[in-house]
């Protein structure tokens, strides 16, 4: 909890409200539980926001009265009491009879229609409504989402100890994921992934029942969770005594396309800009079309937010102080893959590296 007091909240008001105007609304509401958790700091399964100028409410069930009061101070809380779609429009009164902007992306239909039952308040759809402020990191999160990276970088070098000719897949997985909590994950950002073989020729394989064969190529791409924030790293191993010819010549191609776009990238260039650093030196070295996926994505609160770096984000500017993962990958089908994954924050100028974990390709079992 200490660290999410570094996280600076009353800032994060303050931005919302500056858009008011522009979005051309008198307050806000929001629903989705990553948003409400970024402005508010509540980090409970269940609740809503709604932000004017001059008020901030938080409406959540008697569950999380009092986590709501320590976590989310900046705001006055609405205990929500009674059936979930009449209070939720008790909530929306407080605003009084206004314009209130509401999340396109996140809005089910059934609850668009309660809403728009309320006489007297209008309502105006507005998109990522705050996934432009979620990009740029603060301080605090900057730390806790460290804290995460490191969590994976411990783990990663123990992959060296962990994978042997005859462990599956799945039990390598599951020590994987044992590492990251002993080592002080709150949680998974998303399920470990161990591809071997054949199998790693696939971006996300789900691990199976494969027992690891010397002479695989394997590919492991694990993130965990701290307070709410996530990490992502992948590092592409070969199982076997010594190198092999096949192996060196993918890997040594993704690792510079790798080391070509964080060398290059910086604040204020484009999504696709960025994943062109990599993906000419892949599609110059005849790999183009193994390489399917983007670049990258940024990460958060989500493992996956925005911004993306790939071929399609030519009008996503990536800001000074967005965190992305840069993850090429080549997938030959019938033979594997390789897929390297670094976490870095974007500066002005250049990257901060947040992964640590050093490229030992070869393991010998
Ligand atoms: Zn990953
Ligand atoms: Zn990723």
């Amino acid at each position: 909890m200490g660290q999410e007091t570094t996280k600076d909240f009353s800032n994060r008001l303050d931005l919302v409200r500056s858009k008011l105007a522009d979005w051309e609304v008198d307050a806000i509401l929001i629903t989705n539980n990553n948003n409400r958790r970024w402005l508010s700091g509540f980090s409970g399964s269940a609740g809503l926001l709604l932000v004017s100028e001059d008020k901030a409410w938080l409406g959540t069930d008697s569950r999380y009265w009092e986590q709501a009061e320590e976590q989310a101070p900046g705001f006055e809380l609405f205990r929500f009491k009674g059936r979930p779609d009449v209070v939720m429009l008790d909530f929306v009164k407080l605003a009084g009879e206004v314009r209130i902007g509401f999340e396109a992306d996140h809005v089910t239909v059934s609850r668009y229609d309660k809403l728009n039952s309320l006489d007297g308040v209008t309502w105006i759809s507005i998109e990522n409504i705050l996934s432009q402020f979620r990009q740029r990191k603060d301080e605090g999160e900057i730390i806790t989402i460290q804290a995460a990276a490191k969590i994976t970088d411990v783990a990663m070098a123990m992959v060296n100890s962990l994978a042997h000719p005859g462990i599956t897949e799945r039990d390598l997985a599951w020590k994987l994921e044992m590492a990251m909590r002993e080592a002080g994950a709150t949680g998974l950002a998303f399920p470990v992934i161990v591809a071997s073989g054949s199998n790693s020729a696939r971006p996300h394989h789900e691990p199976g029942d494969r027992p690891l064969t010397m002479g695989d190529s394997i590919i492991i791409d694990m993130g965990a969770e701290v307070d709410g924030y996530c990490s992502d790293m992948t590092r592409s191993f070969f199982l076997g005594d010594e190198s092999d010819e096949q192996f060196d010549r993918i890997y040594n191609i993704v690792l510079e396309a790798e080391q070509n776009a964080i060398q290059k990238m910086r604040g204020g260039m484009t999504g696709k800009e960025i994943d062109s650093f990599a993906r000419e030196i892949i599609s110059d070295a005849g790999f183009g079309d193994e390489f399917g996926h983007s670049l990258g994505h940024g990460l958060g609160l989500e493992v996956h937010e925005q911004p993306n770096l790939s071929p399609l984000a030519e009008d996503m500017i990536i800001v000074a102080g967005a965190v992305v993962t840069v993850e090429p990958g080549i997938y030959i089908s019938g033979w594997g893959g390789v897929r390297i994954e670094d976490l870095v924050q974007v500066t002005k100028n250049g990257v901060n590296m947040l992964s640590a974990c050093p490229k030992t390709p070869v393991i010998s079992g």
